[in-house]
């Protein structure tokens, strides 16, 4: 049984937080063989979540500037045109 694209997105969010059951996994990754939508969302995903793991780390060394560095966007920014090959 292969999910809809709407159960992937959902599905491939919350695996950004917890484990899926093997069974989930699998559905997933046979619904990415024929997607391109989904597997495009999932990278674009991990790249978002990257991109907040380097928010982080650097907000706890720079207090007073929040906001992601010119390089940290610039490297967003290659990161997303690479994955729209
Ligand atoms: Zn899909």
């Amino acid at each position: 049984m292969i999910p809809t694209c709407e159960e992937v997105t959902q599905l491939v969010s919350e695996s950004m937080d917890r484990t899926l059951p093997l069974g989930k996994r699998i559905a997933v990754r046979i619904h990415f063989l024929g997607c391109r939508f989904c597997r495009r969302f999932r990278r674009q995903l991990l790249l978002i979540r990257k991109a907040g793991q380097y928010y982080k780390d650097n907000a706890a060394e720079d207090k007073d500037d929040h906001s992601l560095s010119p390089e940290a966007i610039e490297r967003i920014k290659q990161s997303l045109k690479s994955s729209e090959k």
